[in-house]
């Protein structure tokens, strides 16, 4: 689906990140992400537009890039409410019609089928992902490094007890390679469908993960335009970032 006719040069064109539940769902430096994905396509004279889209508000039709950050549990439970329905059914549609999507952790939890918190109701999610979360006996904390076959290596942060298994038709994002991951026994980590993605990695992930923030800027500019080619950035400071990120987290491990 293209919304727009494509202009000739990255100058005219514009990307919409709608960042969901941004005063509820932001934790472990979440936000760095939306931040992340606006400075990359500014750097190749995109322009930008981030709305945020809270309880109660309505998906505007043009969104090309959703970014759903993590929360306690108390947080979910209002998300989980205000997902089911319309809502839910809305972000399922735009991910069908080629939107890109990053969720972490509790977002991530609440677009699979269901998260069960400790000893409390079952929180409902929009079955966007065929994947059900339910709370561990243990939390697991620490930094994580994933292996990829789309992305290469990537990087980030855990602190969750939510346990996530994969249903039959859903593909992990990569393999655990320091950490835990999903549910810590099958050495999966995540999951993606079309262009959206959910996994357990804070951080933020994508200031030092820029292969990750690039492909979820193309996915929305061909959300948009029908096709998207970037230019490539020195990505030296990522990278330095990256490899700290990374050798830290095998010494800690
Ligand atoms: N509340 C969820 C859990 O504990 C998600 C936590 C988070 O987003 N970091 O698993």
């Amino acid at each position: 689906m293209t919304d727009a006719a494509v202009p000739a040069s990255p100058a005219g064109q514009t990307l919409k990140i709608g960042w969901l539940y941004g005063t509820k769902m932001n934790i472990y430096g979440d936000r760095g992400n939306v931040l992340a994905l606006a400075q990359r396509a500014r750097w190749r004279g995109i322009q930008p537009e981030v709305v945020e889209l809270g309880l109660g508000e309505t998906i505007p039709d043009d969104v090309d890039i959703f970014f759903f950050g993590g929360g306690q549990d108390q947080e979910q439970v209002a998300v989980s409410r205000d997902l089911q329905g319309e809502k839910g059914q809305h972000l399922r549609q735009a991910v069908e019609a080629g939107a890109a999507m990053l969720s972490i952790c509790g977002g991530y939890q609440l677009l699979g089928h269901e998260y069960r918190p400790h000893g409390a109701t079952p929180l409902p999610g929009i079955g966007l992902f065929d994947i059900t979360s339910e709370a561990g006996p243990e939390r697991f904390i620490g930094n994580v490094v994933i292996e990829s076959d789309e992305w290469g290596t990537l990087v980030g942060f855990e602190n969750h007890s939510g346990l996530t298994h994969l249903g039959k038709t859903a593909t992990p994002m990569g393999r655990v390679a320091v950490g835990r991951g999903n549910n810590g026994i099958d050495g999966t980590e995540g999951t993606r469908y079309k262009n959206a993605l959910g996994c357990y990695l804070h951080g933020a992930l994508l200031p030092k993960n820029p292969t990750l923030t690039d492909w979820l800027i193309e996915a929305g500019l061909r959300r948009r335009y029908g096709s998207a080619s970037l230019a490539p950035l020195d990505c030296t400071f990522e990278a330095r970032a990256q490899q700290t990120a990374i050798s830290r987290a095998r010494k800690t491990h």
